[in-house]
């Protein structure tokens, strides 16, 4: 029998953001991995599936290792069952689809990677910052903070360009981040989102700058997951169309 494993987007954490190809998969499916960040209601698709948490947030005590995961898939999948591997937001953005989509192939098995509406993305849009604006920036670079080999990206030479950059994974790095960009020569008064529970009822956001960015997520207790929005779309925020509890701090 053919087997596939499908690696699907499970977005940013509203239920209601995802695909039709992602409710698909999960209602098909017998076996479920799921990731970090995923949240549980999106699993009311796949009842009858057999539920593996994989992620310390999703009520494992630690991470499972990444070689144990794709042990597992494999062997579900060598057992004819069909595997979902559900993570949060789009699989191809800081989810590692594609060294385990490389994987499965190096193992002999195929996969599908559905993608899913990355909270990068989401954030933005769901407290009204549109992440290009003509005139304003015409490009948007998703960066993590958290590079495998310990290093920072280069988040100053981004944002001298002008473009909007958006931050995954950089809470833990706040300052390390808002010093560089300074250091960097970025003004002081350069508009920043931040962005917390992106899409969840509990969303919040923090509207700052560069120079106040620190002290405002530390008052507001900015907690991950959470995105950060560098750039003067930001001070575009489209009035009207925030769902978020609002913390808005002085920009001067
Ligand atoms: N594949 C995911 C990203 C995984 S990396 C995606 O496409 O969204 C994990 C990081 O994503 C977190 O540290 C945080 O920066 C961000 N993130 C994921 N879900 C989030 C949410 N609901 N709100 C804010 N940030 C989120």
């Amino acid at each position: 029998m053919s087997t596939k494993v499908w690696l699907v987007g499970a977005g940013p954490g509203d239920p209601d953001l995802l695909t039709l190809k992602a409710v698909k998969a999960l209602a098909q499916a017998d076996v479920v991995l799921v990731d970090d960040l995923v949240n549980p209601q999106v699993l009311s698709h796949c009842p009858n599936a057999r539920i593996i948490h994989t992620g310390k947030r999703g009520g494992c005590r630690t991470s499972t290792p990444q070689d144990f995961i794709q042990r597992m898939m494999l062997l579900y999948a060598k057992q004819g069952l069909n595997v979902v591997r559900l993570k949060g937001g789009d699989p191809c953005i800081f989810g590692r689809a594609g060294e385990e989509a490389q994987w499965l192939a190096d193992n002999g098995i195929a996969s599908e990677i559905v993608n899913g509406i990355t909270s990068g993305l989401a954030a933005a849009t769901n407290c009204g910052i549109s992440l290009t604006h003509r005139g304003v920036a015409s490009s948007v670079t998703l960066v993590t903070a958290h590079a495998e080999d310990g290093s920072m990206p280069d988040l100053a030479g981004l944002a001298q360009q002008g473009g909007t950059v958006v931050v995954y994974m950089g809470i833990a790095r706040l300052s390390r981040i808002a010093q560089q960009l300074r250091d960097g020569g970025l003004r002081a008064d350069l508009p920043v989102a931040m962005i917390g529970n992106a899409t969840l009822p509990d969303q919040y956001q923090i509207i700052s700058t560069l120079a106040t960015m620190e002290d405002d997520a530390k008052r507001a207790a900015l907690k991950s997951p959470a995105i950060l929005v560098f750039g003067d779309v930001v001070g575009k925020q489209i009035s009207g169309t925030a769902f978020a509890s609002e913390y808005r701090y002085a920009q001067s």
